[in-house]
């Protein structure tokens, strides 16, 4: 039997998907050097995906929350929701936010969470001279932090142009710019927790500067992701074309850069270690809500729960930004990144033109789809469900698109063999639904705690904005 759920799960998550890679080489160009030796080609197969994280971003349309806020006898610095940017900017945020919390005169600091922000906040005051201890309910590898790309990404969806001024934008800069120098004395350690890599990026047309896309916000207005790229551009060096036959890429135009990329593993190890080097401790303790700040012995906090800090303090302005990653078996040789513009998100259904659903949609395009996402755990609970609205279309069961989906999985293929039966027996009808999204997901119970729920059933929903642009942090 045909599990279209199982189908738009699968399709979902495939034209979504990402491939996160590893590390590079130097293109020597000039009349000084012979041509550089040929790229070993990545093997970008399904079946070679060990790993699929999903994780997103904690965002704020304002950017990073950066703030004192009295509860009772403690001072707390909040210090979360840095959207894409997260681990880029860390170093750069920690300088913002440990003199706030040096402010009270306190030289015990408690530091909640133990994700990039936290850690370096920690290590930051320690390097100012304080005491630390880290309070948290998880640590690395289960953390979000852990689910980053790992690249230096530090305009990655951090704000929406509409909800910032020129300040934030001063501010950004300088921790932009902190975050990158403290990154250079991380180079050359051993396990390369950070390093300079290649990358290439592939496009069927010339690469030009491409106009902002409008985001549809929550509340129906429409912004823009800030663009700051411009602002920082000097750290990094220059993007250049590769001309065709210095480049292994089946694609007409194709750019080189060479940028920082943290290996996450050895990344969170160096942190860790040299937070409990420096004589820092971890607690764990999972807070419920401020009035738990008491079981806190410090004065002085930090609060650097990243997307937690939604739940902990009920603060909607953190809302999650997608983010999946696919993870490739590390291959010999392969020590480059690769990058294709993203097409647009789709989910596509195969069925017959005839057939009720296709009918419908010919008469009325505006689709909505709930799709139910079974437990394996606690299976007797009701499912977590994504609740998307958009725009259907028929097309071609030929559609690049669509087969290209469907031929990534085995359901998929079974499918297609299927429906390719059909066709010989003279089956003309066959045809693919293509379903659009509208960029604004709701969603109820994904990522979130049944025990929270129990206690308030509204704390189960949220909303999901797919932003329309390239890959990234
Ligand atoms: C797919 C994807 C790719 C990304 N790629 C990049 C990239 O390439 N470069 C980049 O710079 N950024 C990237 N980011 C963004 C980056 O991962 C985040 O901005 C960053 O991880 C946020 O760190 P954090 O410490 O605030 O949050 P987290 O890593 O979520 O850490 C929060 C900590 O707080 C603890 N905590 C939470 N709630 C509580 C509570 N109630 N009680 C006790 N402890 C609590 C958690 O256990 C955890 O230790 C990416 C994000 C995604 C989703």
């Amino acid at each position: 039997m045909i599990d279209r759920r199982k189908i738009l799960r699968d399709g979902l998550a495939g034209a979504a998907g990402l491939a996160a890679l590893r590390p590079g080489r130097l293109l020597a160009q000039g009349s000084a050097f012979a041509p550089p030796a040929a790229l070993t080609p990545i093997i970008a197969r399904s079946d070679r995906v060990f790993r699929v994280t999903v994780c997103l971003r904690p965002f704020r349309a304002a950017g990073p929350r950066i703030e004192m806020e009295q509860f009772g006898a403690k001072h707390v610095v909040h210090h979360y929701g840095h959207g894409g940017s997260g681990i880029s900017l860390s170093w750069g945020s920690a300088a913002e936010a440990v003199p706030l919390a040096l402010a009270t005169g306190a030289r015990e600091i408690a530091v909640i969470g133990a994700g990039a922000i936290g850690m370096t906040t920690a290590i930051t005051a320690q390097r100012m001279g304080a005491k630390v201890t880290v309070y948290t309910k998880a640590r690395y590898p289960d953390i979000r932090s852990a689910r980053a790309t790992g690249s230096w990404s530090p305009h990655s969806r951090v704000a929406m142009e509409g909800a910032t001024n020129a300040a934030f934008r001063e501010k950004w800069e300088r921790m932009a710019r902190r975050s990158f120098a403290i990154y250079q004395s991380f180079l050359g350690l051993p396990g390369n927790p950070v390093e300079w890599v290649d990358r290439y990026s592939l496009s069927d047309t010339p690469f030009e500067k491409r106009p902002h896309t409008p985001i549809t916000m929550p509340n129906g207005g429409t912004d823009y992701f800030v663009d700051y790229e411009e602002l920082v551009k000097d750290l990094t060096p220059l993007q250049q074309a590769v001309p065709a036959g210095m480049h292994p890429f089946r694609a007409p135009f194709v750019r080189q850069t060479t940028t920082l990329m943290y290996n996450v593993a050895d990344y969170f190890h160096q942190l860790e270690s040299d937070f409990q080097l420096a004589g820092g401790r971890f607690v764990p303790l999972d807070l419920h809500g401020p009035e738990d700040f008491s079981k806190i012995r410090e004065k002085t906090i930090v609060n650097c729960t990243g997307f937690g800090a939604r739940d902990l303090l009920g603060d909607q302005s953190v809302i999650p930004v997608r983010g999946q990653i696919a993870w490739l078996l590390p291959q010999a040789g392969v020590n480059y990144g690769v990058s294709r513009p993203e097409g647009e998100l789709a989910i596509y259904v195969m069925t017959r033109r005839h057939l009720r659903k296709a009918r419908n949609i010919t008469q009325n395009p505006n689709v909505s789809l709930v799709v139910p996402l079974p437990r394996r755990l606690l299976w007797f609970l009701p499912p977590a469900t994504i609740q998307l609205y958009g725009r259907a279309e028929i097309v071609d069961w030929t559609d690049e698109g669509g087969t290209d989906v469907f031929r990534r999985f085995w359901m998929g293929r079974r499918i297609l063999s299927g429906y390719r039966g059909f066709h010989r027996r003279g089956e003309t009808r066959i045809c693919f639904l293509k379903i659009t999204p509208d960029p604004v997901i709701h969603t109820y119970l994904v990522g979130a705690s049944i025990w929270r729920v129990r206690k308030r059933l509204e704390s189960g929903t949220a909303i999901v904005v797919i932003p329309r642009e390239t890959p990234g942090g």
